[in-house]
């Protein structure tokens, strides 16, 4: 039989059903519609994939976005982006990345206040990145959220995923491990824990006929094989009856676009403080 899936399509439909309410609330009480401002860049396909899903994502909700599509060949330098970050007048405002070489994101969201980085990357920023949040608020909702007397494995440790991850699981009484691409013996790593996240970016990176009897698996990773979107962990069909994982796709990138627009919700309540 192998390992389960873990499914996230209901959870993320009450969660942007919830959000859509909040918004409602909000607008029935004479409030302007929440607002994200999306910059990008150039024509990177992918990128121009997420932002397309974004507005539909914010489109379900209520929330109003203004699209800055600016072509590579625009001209636009530094000076350029940051006076843009620093005029809009919006909630929550993001760069999609990647930015050209010559640009960047990080610099120019100097230019803006905190409580507008919904992505959550800027130092001091008050929200948590919209994947960490999204696994998190998963986690909560299946009954895994406290962590006490319980081993997790996050292997990554990037900044918008791996890092932020552990932190919030720390932050919950798990007991956590983080692998790197300098770990030895990641077989060993994986015993005794009851939840791994995998956050790598590298097909069949994780063996699920490895991971113990009654582990949850949290598989983050988007690798494109033969044109097919497939995540990090392979061999469910081999794995323990009672593993379970989440799908790619259909899992964890559903929970980071519900995660950033629960962010520019939250970024518009601030603003009514
Ligand atoms: P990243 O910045 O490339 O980080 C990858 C991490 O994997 C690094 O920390 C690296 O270690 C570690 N690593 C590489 N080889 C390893 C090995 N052999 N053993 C253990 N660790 C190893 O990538 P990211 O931004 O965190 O994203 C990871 C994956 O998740 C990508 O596929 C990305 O597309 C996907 N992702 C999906 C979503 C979504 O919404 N579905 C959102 C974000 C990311 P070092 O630090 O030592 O280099």
């Amino acid at each position: 039989m192998g390992a389960e899936l873990f499914e996230v399509k209901e959870f993320v439909k009450n969660w942007k059903a919830e959000l859509k309410s909040a918004v409602a609330a909000g607008r029935a009480a004479g409030r302007k519609p929440p607002t994200l401002t999306i910059i990008q860049v150039g024509n990177n396909p992918a990128s121009t994939k997420y932002v397309d899903n974004k507005i539909k994502d914010c489109k379900e909700v209520g929330i109003q976005v203004d699209l800055f599509r600016i072509p590579e060949d625009s001209g636009i330098d530094q000076a350029g982006l940051e006076d843009i970050v620093y005029n809009c007048e919006t909630n929550g405002l993001l760069i999609q990345l990647p930015l050209p070489d010559y640009l960047d994101a990080d610099k120019a969201l100097e230019y803006t206040s905190i409580w507008k980085d919904v992505d959550g990357f800027m130092p001091g920023s008050p929200y948590n990145p919209a994947t960490a949040k999204g696994i998190i608020k998963f986690l909560e909702g299946r009954n895994l959220g406290d962590g006490s007397g319980k081993n997790v494995l996050v292997i990554g440790r990037s900044k918008i995923v791996g890092k932020p991850v552990a932190k919030m699981l720390l932050d919950r009484n798990w007991t956590v491990t983080v692998a790197h691409s300098k770990s030895s013996d990641l077989r060993e790593l994986l015993l005794g824990k009851q939840l791994i996240i995998c956050a790598v970016g590298k097909a069949k990176f994780l063996d699920l006929r490895q991971v113990p009897a009654g582990c949850t698996v949290i598989d983050v990773g988007t690798n494109f094989v033969d044109g097919k979107l497939v995540g990090d962990c392979w061999n469910a069909e081999n794995a323990l009856d009672d593993v379970r994982y989440t799908p790619v796709p259909g899992g964890v990138g559903l929970l980071t676009r519900a995660a950033l627009l629960d962010n520019v919700v939250e970024a518009w309540n601030h603003e009514n403080l």
